[in-house]
Formats: C-alpha cells, sequence, structure tokens
C-alpha cells in the first residue's frame, strides 16, 4: 500500500497565514519553525506597531500577539485590533510570560480568543491555533491526516510518529523534516546548500557540513546498515538523493 502525501489545497492556503507579533527574535523563531511545519506561512513583526500594520495589509488568518511589547502594548494592539473594521473579526491569540489571571480576563475581555502562557510547548502552541482557527473558520481549515506509507516505513506528519517495520523509531526534528522533505522528492538529486535552504530556511546560517551530520543521524534510525545505505544515498560531489524504493525490500 502507498499513500502519496496530499498536496495542500489551494483552497485553504490563504486560511493558513499566521501573524506573529513578538519582540523576542528567539521566539518568533520557534513559533514560525513549528508553524511551518504544519503548514502555515507565517508574518512577524517585533512590535506592536508594525503588528498593527501587517494585521491590516497582510490579511493573516489569526495574529499571535505577545503581551509584553516595547512601544505600543499588546493588550492596546489587541484592544485596536477590535476597534479597527479590517481586523475585527481577526481571531487573536495571546502569548505572555505573565501568567496572572488578571492577564487572561482581560486579554479575553480586551476580545482575545485564546491565550497560552510562557514557557509553553511549541506543539501545545500550535495545537492551540488551530482550534482557534477551527472556531473561527469552521473544520474546513483541518488537513486531511497526512500519513505517508511504503514498504517497512510509515509516518504520520500530524503525530510525527514514524514506524519502521512496525517497530517505533525516535527522530530528531531535524531528522523528521529531512526525511519528510527526501520522501516529497523521491530520486532527485540536492546539494547541501539547497537542502539547507529548503529544510532549514534560507536566513539560517550554518554550515554545509551540517546537512552531512544530520544525514547520518538520520541514516542510523533508518538504513539497516547505516555504512552501506540504500534509502538516503550519497552522490558523490553534488549532494544527496532518496531511493524510497529501498523500502520495499
Ligand atoms: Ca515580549
Amino acid at each position: 500500500m502507498e499513500t502519496q502525501v496530499q498536496p495542500k489545497s489551494p483552497l485553504i492556503e490563504p486560511k493558513r497565514k499566521i501573524l506573529i507579533v513578538e519582540d523576542e527574535k528567539d521566539i518568533r523563531d520557534l513559533v514560525r519553525y513549528n508553524l511551518e511545519i504544519e503548514g502555515f506561512s507565517v508574518v512577524e513583526a517585533s512590535d506592536g506597531e508594525l503588528g498593527l500594520t501587517l494585521a491590516a495589509r497582510e490579511r493573516p488568518a489569526l495574529i499571535i500577539l505577545d503581551l509584553m511589547l516595547p512601544g505600543l502594548p499588546g493588550l492596546e494592539v489587541c484592544r485596536l485590533l477590535r476597534a479597527r473594521e479590517e481586523t475585527l473579526r481577526l481571531p487573536i491569540l495571546i502569548l505572555t510570560a505573565r501568567a496572572s489571571e488578571v492577564d487572561k480576563v482581560l486579554g479575553l475581555e480586551m476580545g482575545a480568543d485564546d491565550y497560552v502562557t510562557k514557557p509553553f510547548s511549541p506543539r501545545e502552541l500550535v495545537a492551540r491555533v488551530k482550534a482557534v482557527l477551527r472556531r473561527a473558520y469552521g473544520p474546513v481549515l483541518d488537513r486531511p491526516h497526512e500519513v505517508y506509507e511504503k514498504g517497512r516505513l510509515r509516518i504520520d506528519y500530524d503525530t510525527y510518529e514514524v514506524t519502521l517495520a512496525g517497530q517505533p523509531i525516535t527522530l530528531g526534528l531535524r531528522e523528521f523534516e529531512l526525511l519528510k522533505f527526501f520522501l516529497q522528492y523521491p530520486q532527485r538529486v540536492f546539494s547541501r546548500s539547497q537542502i539547507l535552504d529548503l529544510v532549514w530556511g534560507q536566513d539560517v546560517y550554518v554550515e554545509p557540513r551540517t546537512v552531512d551530520v544530520h544525514i547520518r543521524r538520520l541514516r542510523q534510525r533508518i538504513e539497516r546498515d547505516d555504512a552501506n545505505p540504500t534509502m538516503i544515498l550519497t552522490v558523490r560531489g553534488v549532494g544527496y538523493k532518496c531511493n524510497p524504493d529501498a523500502l520495499a525490500e
């Protein structure tokens, strides 16, 4: 049995743009990373003013809003979003380090749809985002449950569960992404820098050798003999390619 990953429906694309307003770059990166894995596109603002501008201009499906912002405070951003015609109904997910009930109530009274307190689990945040979107736009937003199945390998892209010949295997997030990426382009050769651009993202600076490290880890998990790989193949002088046919063996 073979199930290919479903291409994302163009119908739901416009509903998958998320704006994050957060002054801490590390948190923006973390949120972006986790949302992008789930097929969302992310627009970032480092302060409230820019957040308001982008909320009107980019037409996001949802805004993740930090409360402690330089300049315009998050709650004021929230109030202004609700006061303006074009963002009146924009779902707002509050992100805050201040866990006090006061903030929660205030945020919700100001028109926020939900809140997540820092430190947060990225997975929980993504789950909350999906729940708010579902409430706001209905179940049309749900992607089909994405499962890849071929030969010995089964990957559930929603739960991150990977099994090889029925045995669960644990992959690091980067290895998981690498595997997902390779399986989308069977037999296609990618250079290290292409892999970095497509899996790590263009605005991240890492050594091309980093790819080798993660390929090695991935092979240790999925190859029968990682010294003689049959699935993730080295193409000498160029880079790597994936041979999913090896899974059937
Ligand atoms: Ca902050």
